[in-house]
């Protein structure tokens, strides 16, 4: 597909339930607000523990309708293999360019896994790259305006802003629900695979958590690394008091 799509916000992954668990509750809500929103995954997931590839896919276009967004792929890189290499950048690049988002969500820089944080870092050079006008991709130069940081799966950090997902967490639950494969039968506090009822306990702490800290009952954190231009003092958004 060469035409430009022209995306309000498109959310890029390494793995295909990470958009739902760290940012879905943001997607679902900017969807909700009339955007454009695109999900795009690095792996189809070849390489998990659990749940094929292919069951991953049907899962995904589950997670995805129940989301309402408008537009997902997946780049096909290696499960548990993704690098900072170039030619993985300028493929990624080229999908930008394609999709002409005007605003990104990344994973968070650093991490526990090393998908997680490379998908962060070959997605900034990504997004700067497909900007560049002489470099021999298809597509027309882009630059997307904005690039912030879901950063839930590193719970040490402060996050720049929290997104009120109050009214969206249902849905956020959901459509990580869709994701079966990854869910273990048993229940079992310690284990990476969660039961259902674990997830749900785990996913509402984690946005209680974050809630609390802008004074709502459920939150997503952010982190950016630019400063934010502020135009107008009186009007900032700021924790409800
Ligand atoms: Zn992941």
């Amino acid at each position: 597909m060469l035409f430009p799509m022209k995306l309000d916000l498109l959310a890029i992954a390494a793995h295909r339930d990470d958009v739902e668990l760290t940012c879905g509750g943001a997607v679902i809500k900017m969807v909700e607000a009339g955007h454009k929103v695109g999900v795009l995954d690095l792996t189809v997931g070849e390489s998990g523990t659990r749940g094929s590839a292919a069951l991953r896919r049907k899962e995904s276009e589950r997670a995805s309708r129940v989301m309402g967004i408008h537009h997902r792929e997946n780049l096909g890189l290696p499960d548990a293999g993704i690098e900072d290499r170039l030619d993985y950048k300028l493929k990624l690049a080229e999908r930008i360019r394609i999709l002409q988002p005007c605003a990104v969500i990344l994973p968070y820089w650093e991490g526990r896994h090393p998908d997680h944080y490379i998908a962060g870092r070959i997605g900034y050079e990504a997004c700067f790259l497909a900007g560049l006008a002489k470099l021999p991709l298809a597509g027309a130069p882009h630059r997307p305006r904005k690039i912030v940081y879901a950063s839930l799966y590193v719970p040490a950090l402060t996050p720049t802003f929290v997104v009120d997902i109050t009214r969206q967490f249902e849905k956020k639950l959901k459509a990580v629900l869709c994701y079966g494969s990854q869910f273990s039968p048993r229940q079992d506090w310690q284990n990476l695979f969660p039961s259902r009822a674990d997830c749900r306990e785990r996913l509402a702490a984690q946005a209680r958590h974050c809630g609390d800290m802008i004074g709502v009952r459920y939150g997503e954190p952010f982190v950016t690394r630019e400063i934010a231009a502020v135009d107008d003092l009186v009007k900032m958004s700021v924790r409800s008091i």
